[in-house]
């Protein structure tokens, strides 16, 4: 099989339904040659049900990645499927309501927030390690942190956290030639976005500012970007943040 992909074993976090930034990469990883394992957390039937719509068959583990026994016994759940991993896709995240109002907002919520959107990169990647033995490359997914967006309130301070990890991994990981870099997708309708309360505020930006468009049902741009830095396109290029946002992040006011 031929492809940016071909010959690479991938791990997809973060598939629940077609609109998934986690889906689209997926669907374009296996078209461009790779052998993708998924993982679901919680409604694994509804995502094995959404995996059956991928190009070709994927196997579908449990992860939950603020599970300790589930990430410890993820190796051994992945090698029932593949016996390494050149690529990791981390695709997570997850803010209670009350992280979506700052100034009200409980430390509870946001420990939730900064735990499953942030820290979940490192548990992942170090779960992932010894699976990657020769190196590999992990991407994550960011919605552009610099900016104090409207309504996005605590996610936006997870979403700091996890650019942050992102470069602390790279730093960390370089010597065992693992690469992370994150995509910095611009607005997608999917589920989470979905439980985003005044998640058509944050988006109607996109709609005015886009140099070369954005639209708001296409989750495949973000998917495309997270495939081509899981490729041997990007061999020096990591802590980086990539946007695939239109061109939102540098136009100014
Ligand atoms: P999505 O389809 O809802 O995917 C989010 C995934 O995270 C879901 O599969 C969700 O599972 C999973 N998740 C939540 N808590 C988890 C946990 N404890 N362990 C494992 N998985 C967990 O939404 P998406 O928009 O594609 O989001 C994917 C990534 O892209 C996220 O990092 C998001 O912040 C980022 N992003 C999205 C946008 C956007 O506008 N959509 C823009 C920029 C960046 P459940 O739903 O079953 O809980």
């Amino acid at each position: 099989m031929s492809g940016i992909l071909a010959g690479k074993r991938i791990l997809v976090t973060g598939v629940l339904t077609e609109q998934s930034i986690a889906f689209q990469t997926a669907k374009v990883a296996q078209n461009e040659g790779a052998e993708v394992v998924l993982t679901g957390f919680g409604r694994l039937s509804l995502v094995e049900r959404i995996a059956r719509r991928l190009p070709k068959p994927a196997p579908v583990i449990e992860l939950d990645v603020t599970n300790k026994e589930q990430l410890e016994g993820l190796g051994d759940k992945v090698r029932e499927h593949v016996d390494g991993l050149e690529g990791v896709v981390h695709s997570i995240a997850f803010g209670p309501q009350g992280a979506f109002n700052f100034l009200e907002a409980e430390w509870e919520d946001v420990a939730t927030a900064v735990e499953v959107s942030a820290y979940s990169l490192k548990s992942l990647t170090t779960a992932c390690l010894p699976l990657m033995p020769r190196g590999g490359s992990v991407v994550g997914l960011t919605f552009d942190a610099q900016y104090a967006w409207p309504k996005y309130d605590w996610m936006g301070v997870a979403k700091a956290a996890l650019e942050s990890t992102s470069r602390y991994l790279a730093r960390d990981l370089g010597a065992r030639n693992v690469r992370c870099n994150l995509v910095s997708a611009g607005p997608v309708k999917s589920m989470a976005a979905k439980s985003i309360p005044g998640f058509e505020e944050l988006a109607d930006v996109w709609n005015n500012r886009a140099p070369i468009g954005w639209d708001l049902a296409d989750p495949e741009p973000p998917g495309r970007g997270v495939v081509a830095l899981l490729s041997d396109f990007f061999p020096k290029t990591t802590g980086e943040v990539v946007h695939v946002d239109g061109g939102v992040h540098m136009m100014g006011a």
